[in-house]
């Protein structure tokens, strides 16, 4: 099956390896200039995220070059979030490690904070899937896309949320990177599939381990460490000169996902995978699809009918978009169907998708497949991240191909691109299914069957995001 081979051959790879000593080198030799880097990005968030609610309206003939609001709307969502999501595949959570102002902001605030114990809720490994899927909401509600007030409230919340848990909890380390972040969450999953990581030079046996008695800020056991997801590439724990700690390594994309077993699959990471697919997809749908307005005429007749005439009122501005003067007022009904459509298409996706990789860990181990159902089960729900990956960038980041509208490419370029890259991340996720089936040990002339099954998940994602991406 080498024709689906969609990530970087192995020999570029290897070619792009002998570039990890310099590139290693160059961050640590910069890297006590971090803070500056930081500080720099806590002004542009300050100045993208908290200034435009200050600025004027835009008015209604008004491009994103002739308003500020419509501006740095347009850098939010047509340039930040697709390019950091982008970055993903090719750099890991760089992002996280070398600018995030959020993460950094959060870490200066433990250096001074009071260094109490991190709470068993905050640490379980369920808390940044609920994280992920109660912001997610929320950004839908308050309309975060459309309404800079409403980004200011989602991202400063977060921002103070991120300050305060770092102010009270931890010693040295970053509580909310590692287990609150639905950024990070969302990065550190994808982070998988990149092409750059971190190993120890002398790795210990026994798997990943959570410590706080490292240098790590998310609390990575560093000589135990083999997957990417919590590594936020801060390049604290690289020495060059050194015996000990973490190099730098470029890696085929896709490598570390192929060889999930030894690299600490885990059903928190897996449920992410189906729930945030699905609700990040309800996110979408509620506004192109009838069953929402269904949904929500159903609701006010029954509503009516018993008096509930409270669901008819406009709810508080920091839970809704309430703008009057830009004409969309969310009532309690829109933010209770919205809610409930989202968590609908969520509880959906997340049974499908667990449906056909439970199908295709039981068809696997009856085709000669290694190991037990479970490890089966985990390593197929890993298949779902490229397609779930590129169809979560096209969607969240269309807004990137304004930008490039802006900047000559024709509408049918356009949809060109944005179906090659949809069907490139079918591809990957196909291919990974392949790997991971080799991986098992199952002959190539039995693998047709669980590769269906696994197949099936990935189509069922490809097709519901379709009119997401392309309208109906
Ligand atoms: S985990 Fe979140 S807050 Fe932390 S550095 Fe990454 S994006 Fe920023
Ligand atoms: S493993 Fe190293 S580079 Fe990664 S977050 Fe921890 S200290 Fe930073």
């Amino acid at each position: 099956m080498s024709w689906l081979r969609v990530a970087l051959p192995a020999r570029l790879a290897r070619d792009l390896g002998d570039w990890a000593p310099v590139v290693e080198g160059f961050f640590v030799r910069h890297r006590h200039r971090l803070p500056i880097v930081h500080a720099a990005m806590l002004l542009l968030f300050l100045a993208l995220i908290l200034l435009p609610p200050l600025t004027e309206r835009a008015g209604e003939q008004d491009g994103p070059f002739d308003n500020y609001r419509l501006f740095a709307n347009l850098v939010l969502w047509g340039l930040w979030f697709p390019l950091v999501f982008a970055s993903v595949v090719l750099t890991g959570r760089s992002w996280c490690g070398l600018l995030c102002p959020m993460g950094a902001a959060s870490e200066w605030a433990n250096g001074r904070g009071l260094k109490r114990a991190i709470p068993g809720w905050v640490k379980w490994p369920g808390t940044p899937v609920v994280s992920f899927i109660v912001v997610t909401i929320w950004a839908q509600t308050l309309g975060t896309r459309d309404h800079a007030q409403s980004a200011a409230i989602l991202f400063g919340g977060m921002m103070l949320v991120a300050i305060a848990l770092g102010f009270v909890c931890g010693r040295k380390n970053r509580a909310w990177c590692r287990h609150m972040c639905p950024i990070g969450l969302l990065l550190g999953v994808y982070s998988r599939l990149g092409a750059v990581t971190f190993r120890p030079k002398h790795p210990v046996d026994g798997g990943d381990r959570w410590t706080e008695a490292t240098n790590c800020p998310t609390m990575i056991d560093l000589k135990r460490k083999t997957e990417s997801r919590h590594c936020i590439e801060c390049f604290r724990c690289v020495h060059p000169k050194a015996k000990g700690g973490l190099a730098l390594v470029f890696r085929r994309p896709g490598a570390e996902v192929e060889t999930i077993r030894h690299r600490n699959p885990n059903l928190s990471e897996v449920m992410f995978l189906f729930l945030g697919a699905g609700v990040a997809l309800g996110g979408f749908l509620w506004m192109v699809l009838d069953s929402y307005q269904d949904l929500r005429l159903w609701v006010a007749t029954a509503a009516i009918k018993r008096g509930w005439l409270w669901i008819g009122e406009p709810g508080p501005s920091w839970l809704m978009a309430v703008f009057p003067e830009e004409r969309e007022i969310f009532r309690w009904i829109d933010f209770l169907t919205i809610s409930a459509y989202m968590s609908g298409w969520m509880v959906l996706t997340a049974g499908v998708l667990a449906a056909t990789s439970g199908l295709a860990a039981w068809l696997s181990g009856r085709m000669g497949g290694n190991g037990t159902f479970r490890q089966r089960f985990l390593e197929f729900g890993y298949q779902v991240a490229p397609v779930a990956m590129v169809s979560l960038l096209l969607g969240l980041g269309g807004e990137l191909f304004a930008v490039l509208g802006h900047l000559g490419l024709t509408p049918e370029g356009t949809h060109l691109v944005k179906l090659a890259l949809f069907a490139a991340g079918g591809l990957w996720s196909l291919h990974l299914g392949v790997r991971l089936l080799h991986n098992q040990g199952v002959p190539a002339r039995r693998r047709w069957a669980p590769l269906l099954a696994g197949a099936t998940g990935t189509f069922y994602v490809g097709a519901v995001w379709y009119p997401a991406v392309f309208g109906l």
